[in-house]
């Protein structure tokens, strides 16, 4: 059949046509090489030029500055919960955390694991607002003897987004920011944060490669102690190969940096993200109360776009019946039920123009 395809995922999610169709020419022979990216050493030239210029263009697009290291590890980004804290909590107290919905729930709850310090909830955004709006920086609850400030900036099943970047005051402690779901979506100041983390999987390449960026002064507190694997100065000091990388997602991360490159940056993402989600939660708001969504417009995400039509049964027939339109995967979490669109940067404007449409036919019929 014609129809056009548009993925919805969360997670492992949407990859740029065009990149996937690059990786498809290279598969067998990259660049002459007469191998295959997936099957070469990752001591060989080839590859350290492929995760040299993946870091380059990566510090490039989101103006990392020079005093921040740039890894490329395993584990996603469920594994920097605790390799922050095993990392950057040597000789403190205190981690404070702020719970904002499922992931920093999740990343709360392990934080503390082999670790002597207390993590301390700085803020809960479902006991102050139900998951509805975020609890401003102001009121975070965070001191200055503790290590850092762990905090997720986009809550990818709870569709909430820090609109506003939080920024603490610099006597305050680092901030330990989770981007896995929207990094590279908008442009963001790297020198306002400590440690930024993300896995690969939503807005940049193939689940397996995590993002970390971090400042190079916070190096000094990982203790020899902590086993290599999972020790920032080790990974620095080797240059990223302390072991062997997850070469095929960095090399299609790469790729998808070039893409972004040729897209015109971050900046024109944000426009283009920016009006890819008015138009969705318009379409919500202006749809009579027929679909839901209860979150503060300050705190929407513009990347998760979550809604219901408030019968679960409906929710259920609009998510077979856009499947079968060719718009995928637009179930909500398990746990959440109702609809997740999720609209990150290799989703086009038409992508989300063809969800409207269907909306809005589907309200006709069973509104
Ligand atoms: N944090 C956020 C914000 C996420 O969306 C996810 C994955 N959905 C995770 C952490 C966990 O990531 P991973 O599966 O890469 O460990």
């Amino acid at each position: 059949s014609n129809t056009t395809i548009y993925n919805f995922s969360a997670g492992p999610a949407i990859l740029p046509e065009s990149v996937l169709r690059t990786a498809q020419s290279e598969m067998f022979d990259y660049n002459g090489t007469g191998f295959s990216v997936m099957t070469m050493s990752h001591r060989s030239d080839v590859f350290m030029s492929i995760l040299y210029h993946a870091e380059q263009d990566l510090r490039q697009l989101m103006d990392i500055p020079d005093n921040y290291k740039v890894l490329f590890l395993q584990g996603g980004a469920s594994a920097q919960f605790n390799m922050v804290v095993m990392n950057l909590a040597n000789g403190f107290e205190r981690v404070d955390s702020v719970v904002t919905g499922n992931w920093s729930q999740i990343a709360h709850s392990q934080m503390g694991k082999l670790s002597h310090a207390n993590i301390h909830l700085a803020a809960h955004g479902g006991e102050q607002y139900n998951y509805t709006d975020l609890p401003s920086p102001d009121t975070w609850d965070v001191s200055e003897k503790s290590a850092f400030v762990h905090f997720v900036i986009n809550e990818t099943v709870h569709g909430l987004q820090y609109r506003d970047i939080p920024k603490l005051a610099t006597a305050l402690p680092p901030m330990v920011c989770d981007m896995s779901s929207e990094i590279l979506s908008r442009p963001i100041n790297v020198a306002d944060f400590g440690v930024i983390y993300a896995g690969a999987q939503k807005n940049i390449g193939p689940s397996g490669a995590t993002i970390v960026i971090i400042r190079e002064d916070l190096l000094k507190r990982c203790s020899s102690h902590i086993p290599d694997v999972w020790n920032y100065q080790s990974h620095v000091e080797r240059q990223g190969m302390y072991n062997t990388p997850a070469t095929y997602p960095i090399y299609i991360s790469g790729l998808v940096f070039r893409w972004l490159q040729s897209q015109g940056g971050v900046a024109q993402m944000q426009t283009i993200n920016a009006l890819k989600a008015k138009i969705l939660y318009e379409a919500i708001d202006n749809s009579g109360g027929f679909y839901i969504n209860n979150v503060q417009p300050r705190a929407r995400s513009q990347m998760n776009v979550i809604f219901r039509t408030g019968k679960p049964e409906l929710d259920e027939l609009f998510a077979q019946e856009s499947t079968t339109r060719g718009l995928r995967l637009l179930r909500g979490y398990k746990s959440m039920g109702g609809m997740r669109a999720s609209i990150y940067n290799a989703m086009p404007l038409q992508g989300v123009e063809a969800l409207i449409e269907f909306m809005q036919e589907f309200q006709k019929r069973y509104g």
